[in-house]
């Protein structure tokens, strides 16, 4: 039975201080925890992949449901038509006020569990290839669904401290980075509001639970997929003069895209390429045609992605040219997909650091390092036009990484077979905290 739900506290004088509010929070995050720890591991053993998240969602929805939000389910439209979109919106409007933006991601892993937890992942499920894979929640967002219950939760309790909007999005798709857009697509902002702010949180895994970190500026970066076709003139493999051998040159491509990095842009502004993939060829005696590359482009600023991608392009081709190769056997570059990169908000984050220090207390709270991971909560800024800020959760068990610190143990990271996080902990800390730096956020009665 749940119980957290019944219980709102009475607010019978107009204002009431921070310090009031802290202990309010704290009384009702502490009452909430043990049906979010339920949430969770309900979540925890039923993950589903990017695109299906199908139950999760009904769970998400159901729930802020019966809390008493306006919940619009299912929302959202991918690229791909026919593909189902399982977005969760859940609304809450208390009159004027700012609008603020709450979002969570759903989606978990092709990965095999290995945590030996009671309530592990059995799920095996169909990709979106067909292919069956085992399925796991092994980057933290059942645990970021069940803290957006929480919080929600919370604030609707002490609707009668606040006014504005406050938004819930539970959001499919992160690890495909394509729910995010899916969700903006099908009129996200036009259909509910426009949001003042937009925060998220994401585990930290090498970070103990019961902290958290914040990130002022660029947090994740922007990637841009690209796939390079690079052509030659194909043929029988001992007569090499009579070809133009694409292998050869996708091999000199490689080695010289390296140099983009250490040569075209300032040592300061971060960049990666990445050639994850290559294929050509069908047999050992054959020259072939082409070769394709699928390669990554990570970056922060647009005028060091630019510079990038325009330098790509033209190695690629400078390469041709060289191998005497005719004008239409020129390299075909095409940009698959890109996202924007996270960048927190200065303000905002100053703002929220400070919320986060005075109710977890400033040792708990520290300033953290970005990533060249991606995030595709970059795409509810708008390219910068909503102050947007992530932060970051702490779950790891201190004795753990206490232990890795001194020997050559392991802590899991995310991603991995063996990730697991301290969820009572991490919980009541993303709770306390996020419930009081949105409280900050909206019109405090
Ligand atoms: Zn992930
Ligand atoms: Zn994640």
């Amino acid at each position: 039975m749940r119980t957290s739900e019944s219980t709102t506290p009475k607010s019978t004088n107009k204002t009431t201080s921070s310090g009031q509010h802290k202990k309010i929070i704290d009384t009702l995050s502490e009452k909430s925890l043990p049906d979010l720890l339920m949430d969770y591991r309900q979540l925890h053993a039923a993950p589903e992949l990017s695109h299906q998240e199908k139950n999760t969602a009904a769970h998400m929805a159901t729930r802020l449901q019966a809390m008493g939000y306006e919940v619009i389910h299912p929302f959202g439209r991918y690229n791909e038509k026919h593909r189902p979109c399982y977005g969760v919106v859940a609304v809450l409007r208390q009159g004027e006020g700012p609008c603020v933006l709450y979002r969570a991601d759903m989606d978990a892993l092709p990965i095999e569990e290995k945590t030996g937890l009671p309530f592990a992942s059995r799920v095996r499920m169909k990709d979106d290839n067909g292919k069956t894979v085992p399925v796991m929640h092994a980057c933290g967002h059942d645990l970021h669904c069940a803290l957006l219950l929480g919080i929600a939760g919370v604030l609707m309790q002490l609707r009668a401290h606040w006014r504005g909007t406050m938004i819930f999005i539970a959001q499919p798709g992160e690890e495909s980075s394509d729910g995010a857009e899916a969700m903006l697509r099908a009129g996200l902002y036009e259909k509910f509001a426009l949001p003042d702010y937009a925060l998220a949180v994401h585990v930290h895994d090498s970070t103990p639970a019961g902290r958290m970190k914040y990130l002022s500026g660029y947090a994740f970066a922007g990637v841009n997929s690209i796939d390079l076709i690079v052509r030659g003139i194909g043929g029988h493999g001992a007569y090499p003069e009579k070809c133009v051998d694409p292998v050869v040159l996708s091999a000199q491509i490689i080695l010289a895209l390296q140099t983009v990095i250490s040569r075209t842009k300032s040592a300061l502004d971060p960049a990666v390429i990445t050639v994850g993939s290559i294929h050509g060829g069908t047999r050992r005696n054959i020259i072939p045609e082409e070769v394709l590359l699928e390669m990554t482009v990570r970056t922060y600023k647009q005028e060091v992605k630019e510079k990038v991608l325009t330098a790509i392009e033209r190695i690629a081709r400078g390469a041709a040219v060289a191998a005497g190769l005719p004008k239409d056997r020129y390299p075909l570059l095409n940009r698959a997909s890109s996202l924007a990169p996270v960048y927190n908000s200065p303000q905002l984050v100053r703002r929220c650091s400070r919320v986060l220090k005075s109710i977890l207390g400033a040792a708990n709270v520290s300033s953290g390092e970005p990533t060249l991971g991606a995030e595709d909560f970059s795409c509810y800024a708008l390219d910068g036009r909503i102050p947007a800020a992530l932060f970051w959760l702490g779950v790891a068990d201190p004795e753990a990484l206490h232990a890795a610190e001194k020997s050559a143990a392991f802590v899991a990271p995310i991603h991995s077979p063996e990730f697991r996080v301290m969820a009572e902990p991490a919980l009541r800390t993303g709770l306390r905290a996020m419930t009081a730096v949105i409280l900050d956020l909206l019109k405090r009665i």
